[in-house]
């Protein structure tokens, strides 16, 4: 045999029949039948049934003896048709297979720790062995769709005029919002890099270095508790452009997001993408990543409820409510009461309208005929309430929204739903220091016209901010920057940050900013949780080749490990006792 193989096992057609092709790949599975051997050999594009007849191929059938699960083989034969009865139609391949002639072993299998159409097994096992999980029909399609999205991604971004570029790993921390990943210097003991959490400040100073459009599929690192839509390392369409207005950088995106859906052959979503104000969505679905395949909205029931008999109501900064579109029992009710505490409730409100329009609360006997008007639902409902402050009860109604939807199967799951969620407030008070702290990075420019709040009224200042959310998931931030040093500075101060902090952490910027700064925006797209959602995923371990654990790990590699202290010597460390190092 001189060629390793003429098709693809899952390539071979009735138009091969009476054709003598090479196969080569994984057995799937062999029976033995009426003196024959059937193999079943596999490889990524399907399965193809070969068929060793010791009467035909008697050196074959001897190897075909020895041959298990997984083995690798090679395999030459003619083509034929299958006998009728034999037809398979849920195969491509079923209508044929191939009479052996040659047959080789290229490569044994021990038995595997797991059969590859197990469905159900553990994600440890699968990642513990990843490269048995990869022959696996799921991923690989997942990594296959990925490939040819990305490449979708880098034709759209180079045909609209961006050039990639590369940026540092190992730099000086970038505030996203995470921890830092740190690299010990050895040639500098005591010093150490932090690996970038976004190449934001770079993609920056490409604008000021006259690299007007630069894109990268960048890799970041972040450290922070993992999720199901979070890694430590994770890829991201970085992307910046000098003198865009923000429905250019939004043109950019939807761009990328069509090219994407059409490299799969499917039906993008029509442009453009719907616009909602962060205060908006917060007030009609509780979240700044709203899923919009259900419509439950929210409502705001504040300025009926004031001078409310019912003490909860009056006394609340905030009230709000929810109709779900069903008589529930109590238990049920309970059930959800329990699920808003959870969330911070204090308890849970309701009115039972049952289908003769009759409505059973508790609480009806307080309440005035305005407010029943105002809370008026239809035959067959329930109207769920919260009341507190404005940031508790978005919290509490946004999660039962989301609760609702799942449980009485509103969410349209044919539906995609992409969203540009807008004006972003510019701070936010960080909770443990009583400071105010961005809500994006603190490279957010500030909603035209809100310049001034930033010192006046920070919690009232409007940023140029802009989510990308694609059935109720986060797929992306950007934002219009501050161009100007004095801003940035403000900014800053506005921070707490005093000057001499400002210079520490971030003066070379600030040197940048002064010279000749064109306004620029641009935006991050988090490639994972992209993928994984065209992919009909809900981890985005399941599109990421090599991910990481729960807990942080990688089953594979056994990384990470403990490092000899002789290593740790010469870069300037000595672990504490207890820092546990699990030797
Ligand atoms: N650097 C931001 C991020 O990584 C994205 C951006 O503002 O462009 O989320």
């Amino acid at each position: 045999m001189t060629r390793w193989r003429d098709l693809y096992c899952g390539e071979v057609r009735p138009d091969d029949v009476g054709r003598t092709v090479a196969v080569a790949g994984w057995v799937a599975r062999r029976r033995d039948h009426g003196g024959l051997v059937f193999i079943d050999l596999r490889d990524h594009s399907g399965v193809v049934q070969l068929v060793v007849n010791p009467e035909r191929a008697a050196e074959a059938a001897k190897i075909a003896h020895d041959i298990r699960s997984e083995f690798v083989l090679r395999a030459r034969g003619e083509v034929v048709a299958r006998a009728p009865e034999a037809v398979n139609p849920a195969l491509a391949t079923g209508a044929i297979e191939l009479q052996v002639d040659e047959l080789e072993i290229v490569a044994r299998s021990e038995p595997l720790p797991f059969q590859l159409d197990d469905d159900g097994v553990e994600e440890p096992l699968r990642l513990r062995y990843r490269y048995l999980d990869l022959r696996r029909d799921r991923m690989q399609r997942n990594v296959r769709l990925s490939a040819t999205v990305i490449s979708a991604i880098r034709s759209s971004m180079e045909e609209q005029g961006f050039i990639d570029v590369w940026t540092p790993t190992m730099t000086l921390g970038t505030p996203e919002g995470a921890r830092d990943f740190l690299v010990p210097v050895r040639l500098q003991p005591g010093k150490f890099f932090a690996l970038a959490q976004s190449p934001q400040l770079f993609k920056q100073v490409f604008m000021i270095g006259g690299l007007d459009r630069y894109y990268q599929i960048a890799t970041c690192w972040r450290d922070e508790d993992l999720r199901a839509d979070r890694q430590f390392e994770f890829r991201q369409l970085d992307l910046e452009l000098a003198f865009p207005t923000r429905e250019d950088v939004l043109d950019v995106l939807e761009r990328v997001v069509v090219a994407s859906f059409e490299a799969l052959g499917r039906t993008p979503p029509p442009r453009p993408f719907p616009r909602l104000a962060y205060a908006d969505a917060m007030l009609r679905y509780g979240s700044d990543k709203p899923d919009l395949r259900f419509e439950l909205e929210i409502q705001d029931a504040t300025e009926p409820t004031r001078g409310s008999e019912f003490g909860v109501f009056a006394n609340a900064e905030c009230v709000r409510f929810l109709v779900a579109p069903t008589v529930f029992s109590r238990a049920q009710l309970q059930r959800l009461e329990e699920f808003a505490k959870e969330w911070g409730a204090k308890g849970l409100a309701y009115l039972v309208v049952d289908e003769s329009g009759e409505v059973r609360s508790p609480i009806a006997k307080f309440l005035s005929e305005r407010e029943l008007e105002a809370f008026a639902a239809p035959h067959g409902s329930t109207v769920l309430f919260a009341a507190d402050t404005p940031a508790k009860v978005e919290r509490i109604l946004g999660a039962l929204r989301l609760q609702l939807g799942e449980e009485l199967g509103l969410v349209d799951t044919t539906r995609d739903e992409f969203l540009w969620v807008l004006d972003f407030p510019l701070f936010e008070l960080d909770e443990e220091t009583g400071e105010w702290t961005f809500v994006h990075h603190p490279f957010t420019g500030p909603l035209e016209g809100h310049e001034d709040l930033i010192e006046s009224d920070p919690g009232n200042a409007l940023s140029n901010a802009y989510d990308l959310v694609w059935n109720g998931w986060e797929l992306g931030s950007g934002s219009i920057r501050i161009h100007r040093q004095d801003v940035q500075a403000r900014v800053f101060r506005a921070m707490g940050m005093t000057e001499d902090e400002a210079q520490t952490k971030f003066g070379w910027f600030l040197e940048a900013l002064r010279m000749g700064t064109p306004p620029h925006g641009g935006f991050a797209l988090g490639l994972d949780r992209f993928l994984a959602l065209l992919a009909g995923e809900s981890n985005i371990r399941e599109v990421i080749a090599f991910p990481k654990t729960a807990g942080g790990s990688d089953p594979l590699t056994g990384a990470p490990t403990p490092i000899p202290d002789r290593v740790l010597a010469e870069l300037g460390i000595a672990l504490k006792p207890e820092a546990g190092t699990g030797r």
